[in-house]
């Protein structure tokens, strides 16, 4: 099978036969597992605000339906293209399979900057986007959600577009969702939350103090934003952050808040500050206890792991470390990783509780939801951590192998359709 192609693609088909070997799956079983179900591509046109239309390429990958309906983001990135959502669908299935979500994984994208778009150019693409994925989504089918240069207002018209297809409102078709259309308190903060929670458990396992304790943030979207603004909370100084537009590093400590005010008035870090300016070549591996990758793939290569300074790597983003970094930091083994399969499941979890809210037409309050995902999160986290202590593994591998597993048995069972 040729279609999926790229580094992003290459790295999951690597890492998937890594936990083949290690749990000893059959060859002739390997391709069934890795390969997905179906994969749509699609042209969207929109009418820019000039008067042209231009035509974009979008995505869905759907990668197993043994388990239940297919989850997963919607990315809108310059750089997506088929292999990178293919390989975002795969480990969706392994990360809902570790946490014990009823799922296959799935994930979309359109190859677009989102930011070069005016508000109603992108509101034109969301919807021409959720149209022509009609006849392939359903909330028993495949669920989306947001991703990166994705956020509530453009799940707020998938949800519309879809719904006025059908003639009536279906909330349950997208997640992440405004609570003021059908979406769940704490959905917005559930990645960087669950980041948080399982850090501080990370902590707790190698005696890390939080307060006064110091971390380094890539990225300052949702999932980072939300995990600066979590540590800081909890004591913990923020020393660095970047994201697209600039890199902040300041030994004293950054004020996460003011930096928010500032990335959502001007689109970005860029400007904040002069004096803090730093350079993102580096940003990875200054000293700090805490780093934090959470926006793109592949940041950290073998040479990055090398001389990373940290004691603890939780991975906000999906696929930020290639399986070359992950060996270097299995052989170090000085640097607690909470894989990005488990660390960043918390946006997930409540998406699921979302959905389950909205299947249901009855609400929860928020500390109802924050105590569910804090449930799954312990419970996902004491399995990876027994038995990566039992079979002598790094987390990613455990972690891995639970959701790997869980998927192999429901197919050995059910047979060769889904
Ligand atoms: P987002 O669009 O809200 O934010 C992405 C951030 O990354 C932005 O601040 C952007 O400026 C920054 N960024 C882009 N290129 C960068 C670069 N070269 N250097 C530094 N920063 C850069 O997206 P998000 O939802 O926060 O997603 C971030 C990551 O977390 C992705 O890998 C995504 O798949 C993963 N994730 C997101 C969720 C979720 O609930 N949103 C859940 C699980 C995993």
């Amino acid at each position: 099978m040729n279609v999926y192609g790229g580094d992003v693609f290459d790295m999951a088909r690597r890492q998937f036969n890594i936990i083949a070997d290690h749990i000893g799956m059959r060859e002739d079983e390997r391709d069934r597992m890795l390969y997905p179900k179906r994969a749509v591509t699609v042209s969207v046109p929109i009418h820019r605000d000039d008067g042209s239309t231009a035509v974009f390429q979008g995505y869905r990958v759907q990668h197993h339906l043994t388990l239940g309906p297919t989850k997963g983001g919607t990315r809108f990135s310059r750089a997506v293209d088929l292999g990178e959502v293919a390989a975002l669908a795969i480990w969706m299935s392994w990360k809902c399979a570790l946490v014990g979500l009823p799922y296959g994984g799935a994930k979309g994208g359109v190859t677009v900057d989102p930011l070069a778009l005016s508000p109603r150019e992108l509101e034109a693409l969301s919807r021409r986007y959720m149209q022509e994925m009609i006849p392939f989504v359903g909330p028993h089918t495949d669920v989306m959600a947001p991703d990166m240069g994705t956020n509530e207002q453009v799940m707020a018209w998938f949800m519309d577009t879809y719904s006025a297809y059908q003639g009536k409102t279906v909330t349950e078709i997208v997640t992440g969702k405004p609570v003021a259309s059908g979406g769940t308190v704490g959905r917005r903060e559930a990645t960087g939350r669950g980041v948080v929670h399982l850090i501080s458990r990370a902590a707790e396992a190698i005696h890390l103090n939080l307060s006064g304790a110091t971390a380094i943030v890539q990225g300052f979207g949702n999932v980072g934003a939300v995990t600066a603004q979590e540590l800081t909370r909890r004591g913990v100084k923020i020393i660095g952050v970047s994201d697209h537009t600039g890199c902040l590093f300041d030994r004293r400590g950054l004020p996460v808040a003011e930096m928010e005010r500032h990335a959502a008035a001007h689109r970005g870090l860029a400007g904040f500050s002069n004096e803090a300016a730093a350079d993102p070549a580096t940003l990875l591996t200054q000293p700090c206890d805490i780093l934090v990758p959470a926006a793109l793939e592949r940041v950290i290569d073998d040479s990055v792991a090398r001389n990373l300074r940290c004691r603890i790597l939780a991975e906000g983003a999906n696929g930020p470390t290639t399986p070359e970094a992950d060996a270097v930091l299995r052989e170090r083994g000085d640097i607690y990783v909470l894989p990005d399969l488990l660390c960043n499941s918390g946006g997930v979890i409540v998406s699921y509780f979302e959905w389950v809210q909205d299947l249901q037409q009855l609400f929860w309050e928020e500390n109802e939801v924050n105590q569910r995902l804090t449930q799954l999160l312990d419970r996902a986290f004491q399995q990876v951590s027994a038995r990566a202590a039992r079979e002598r593994v790094g987390n990613r591998i455990a972690a891995m192998a639970i959701g790997v597993e869980k998927v192999f048995a429901a197919k050995q069972l059910r047979g060769l359709f889904p």
